[in-house]
């Protein structure tokens, strides 16, 4: 135990639950409402926030504010303590799971039953100059940073030359998986309304956008229905869809793709899905394409104090046998909340089940009033997809829902916020630069009038 996370109650049990994602979140709550005050339940979780990922690309488009996008651990579940800070090691023989905290000071948690929901990270692939200068997309920070960035290159396009211009208004997205083509619909609109409030000389020179994609549609995993009406609304606002492609190599001014041409753009973003965390393959134990292998009761083979679920975790799909559950958000937070319920049932409350759950639809926001959803396998375009969207992550939000459509609302009658919030490096004033006169000052630096 480090001195940071004192010892509360050493004689109760303690569930150590890694993760505050959709998976973690839900299993700290529906642990801490079943089993009350007669275990401790511990988060570990680099922040204080569960992030709602599926409204991420609204926060880089300027619809949705950041804070609307998390809800808050300390508010939301009071009867957990929240560690803050990353695990780095699970000692399963010592029952230890340790972890850095935030200001890099390391610590260790004593568990007497563990859950693993450290979710999936970015999937890198080998292309020349993307991880030096592509955007990624798995953060709130990536998120705000992105969005200061769009609304520079647009800024700064105004007073640039014709080519110089073209490519700060050219925006390359590679992968047209859910995330992609989110970021690509919505960015359109935002590019767009930035556009129509700079220099009237450059309002003709619509902001372009790309969406590469390696697979022969956009929404590649979806049901095709959800691809049609995706690829009909991108074309519609003026995205250059190009399916059958990839990227070969980014560079500080463009890619290169791998039919030889080169398009010129200051900002790629980087949209090719994820992988399990990598913390998964760690641990030691079997593990199916990075994600640890769990029974249906999602307890880990021969250790029935570990439960792993979310993308983390590979769970057989019982409504499709031989297969695991995909990496979803439905799936992690369903998971989630069985795998609480399962650790308390190992705790003398309830009996243990299997996770067995059929795919609901998935629904891709596509902004404005667009969308392209299958709930329940019916497929539905246009506004009426639009508005089930909209009310499905209300729904499925565990918290902040009124600032949400609150956001929403506002965001349909007033124009964009776009000012940038000064994330993307600037000029800066280093201390050691201020004039010898001001430094010699008594108290530190004044202004004179
Ligand atoms: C931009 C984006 C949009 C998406 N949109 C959709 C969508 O529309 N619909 C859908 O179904 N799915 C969507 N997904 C996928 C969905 O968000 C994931 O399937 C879901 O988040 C998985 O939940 P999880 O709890 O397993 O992981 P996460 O939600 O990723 O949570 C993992 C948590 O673990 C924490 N963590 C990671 N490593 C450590 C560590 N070492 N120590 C402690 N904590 C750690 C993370 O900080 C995080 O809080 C989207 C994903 C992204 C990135």
């Amino acid at each position: 135990m480090s001195p940071s996370a004192p010892e509360a109650n050493v004689s109760r049990s303690r569930v150590v639950v890694v993760g505050a994602g959709f998976a973690g979140f839900q299993a700290a709550r529906t642990l801490s409402r079943t089993v009350r005050n007669t275990a401790e339940i511990v988060v570990l979780n680099p922040t204080d926030y569960f992030l709602y990922l599926p409204l991420l690309p609204q926060v880089a488009a300027g619809t949705l504010e950041p804070r609307r996008v998390t809800v808050s651990i300390p508010d939301t579940l009071p009867r957990v303590r929240l560690v803050l800070g990353e695990a780095g090691r699970v000692d399963l023989a010592g029952r230890r799971v340790h972890y850095t905290d935030p200001e890099g000071v390391s610590g260790e948690l004593e568990y007497d039953r563990l859950i693993l929901a450290v979710g999936s990270v970015n999937r890198l692939l080998p292309v020349p100059g993307i991880a030096e200068h592509a955007h990624g997309f798995r953060g709130l920070p990536e998120a705000l940073y992105l969005r200061d960035h769009i609304t520079r290159q647009i800024e700064l396009a105004t007073d640039a030359s014709a080519e110089e211009s073209a490519s700060r208004r050219t925006f390359v997205v590679v992968g047209a998986g859910y995330t992609g083509t989110e970021v690509a619909a919505q960015g359109t609109m935002f590019t767009d309304a930035l556009a129509r409030r700079q220099h009237p000389r450059r309002q003709s020179e619509r902001p372009r956008w790309v969406l590469l994609d390696v697979a022969d549609r956009v929404l590649p995993g979806l049901d095709r229905r959800l691809s049609s009406t995706a690829d009909r609304v991108l074309r519609r606002r003026g995205v250059d869809v190009r399916t059958g492609t990839s990227v070969e190599e980014a560079t500080r001014t463009g890619v290169r793709l791998d039919d030889g041409e080169f398009i010129g753009t200051r900002t790629v973003i980087w949209c090719v899905g994820v992988r399990p965390d990598p913390l998964v393959s760690q641990v030691g134990l079997p593990v199916e394409h990075g994600r640890l292998l769990v029974d249906p009761r999602l307890t880990v083979p021969g250790h029935p104090d570990v439960f792993a679920c979310g993308d983390a975790a590979a769970v057989p799909d019982l409504t499709r046998p031989g297969e695991y559950t995909p990496m979803t958000a439905q799936h992690a937070a369903r998971q989630g909340k069985l795998a609480g319920l399962n650790v308390a049932a190992s705790l003398g409350h309830g009996e243990q089940r299997s996770y067995k759950h059929h795919d609901l639809g998935f629904a891709v926001d596509l902004g404005g009033v667009s969308a392209a959803a299958n709930p329940l396998g019916i497929p539905l375009s246009g506004p009426l997809a639009g508005a089930v969207t909209r009310g499905y992550h209300l729904a499925a939000m565990p918290g902040n829902r009124v600032r949400v459509a609150a956001d929403w609302l506002l965001d349909a009658v007033l124009p964009r916020q776009s000012v940038q919030l000064g994330l993307v490096r600037s000029w800066s004033v280093p201390l050691d630069t201020a004039s010898p006169e001001l430094a010699r000052v008594p108290g530190g630096p004044s202004t004179k009038e």
